[in-house]
């Protein structure tokens, strides 16, 4: 006997299993080390619409485009049929928690676009877990408050559940935390994400936010949503950075260290404008509001 085609072995599964079985099957197949490679943040830019597709004899569409090695054959209706890469795609926008998304710009996209090339996108399902991690100093750092709202305004129209949660994490990296760019960038984001928040909430969606940063480690920052402005950023910071310095104490090397950082920091804050933000911008960020 021949050995049985992904499809024949697709088709023998769904005649076979119950969908609450097969959803196990789907469970089983997305696998870590599947799920580690899928990269969803560039498959949104690389699986660019419209699809290249032929139709099955039901009249589905079958995607012929070129895919990304990191998407499986299971979820590719080419190799396993499409019925069986829709119910696989489907289990995936249900269930998985780990998204992960790294620019506002994303935040459409990943809603909206079909990267599986299959007719289905996360939009029509009940959030389950988003995590937005923001690199503070990212070029889209250049953004003012009311272009970056319209960036998170999806949020406001997506389906919950219960247990639904937003997870909004800031990270600033070695090169952009010495000037002001990552803190008016923090401001201006938190200041944009006020209104998404509130109302998500009022929905029933958690919301976490937290800041990784070099000297602090992780610190909530859920507090600093609303008005906060480039100076509320620096008084918080201040603060943060006393603890750091007295838990540096211990360590000689670490409190020279962070006493450097913090000092240089110094600099900047007393130096008050920001010279590598557009004047308007700044100007916002200081005093909050349009
Ligand atoms: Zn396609």
């Amino acid at each position: 006997m021949a050995t049985p085609s992904p499809h024949d072995l697709a088709s023998s599964v769904l005649v076979r299993l119950p969908r609450e079985l097969r959803d196990s099957v789907y469970a089983y197949l997305w696998d870590q080390d599947i799920l580690s490679t899928l990269d969803y943040p560039s498959l949104l830019i690389s699986r660019a619409e419209p699809c290249r597709s032929t139709t099955d004899d039901e009249g589905n569409a079958i995607c012929l485009c070129d895919t990304p090695a990191s998407i499986p054959p299971f979820a590719q209706a080419v190799f396993v049929g499409y019925t069986f890469a829709t119910e696989a795609v489907t289990w995936l926008y249900d269930n998985y928690e780990g998204f992960v998304l790294g620019d506002p710009r994303e935040v459409m996209r990943f809603f909206t676009q079909d990267v599986f090339h299959i007719g289905v996108t996360p939009m029509g399902f009940p959030l389950r877990r988003l995590t937005l991690a923001l690199h503070l100093g990212h070029p889209s750092a250049n953004e003012y408050k009311d272009a970056l709202a319209f960036r998170f305004a999806p949020l406001l129209r997506v389906e919950t559940r219960v247990g639904a949660r937003l997870h909004v994490r800031f990270e600033s990296r070695a090169e952009d935390s010495r000037g002001h760019r990552h803190l008016f960038h923090a401001a201006m984001l938190m200041q944009a994400l006020d209104s998404v928040v509130k109302e998500i909430k009022q929905r029933g969606i958690e919301v976490s936010m937290d800041f990784k940063h070099l000297l602090t480690g992780i610190m909530d920052v859920g507090h600093m949503l609303g008005p906060a402005t480039y100076a509320h950023w620096v008084e918080f910071l201040r603060t943060e950075y006393a603890v750091a310095l007295r838990r540096a104490a211990e360590d000689d090397v670490q409190l020279q260290f962070v006493d450097q950082r913090v000092r240089a920091m110094e600099r900047v804050f007393a130096a008050g404008s920001a010279p590598d933000m557009p004047v308007a911008a700044s100007r916002r960020a200081w005093v909050g509001g349009r």
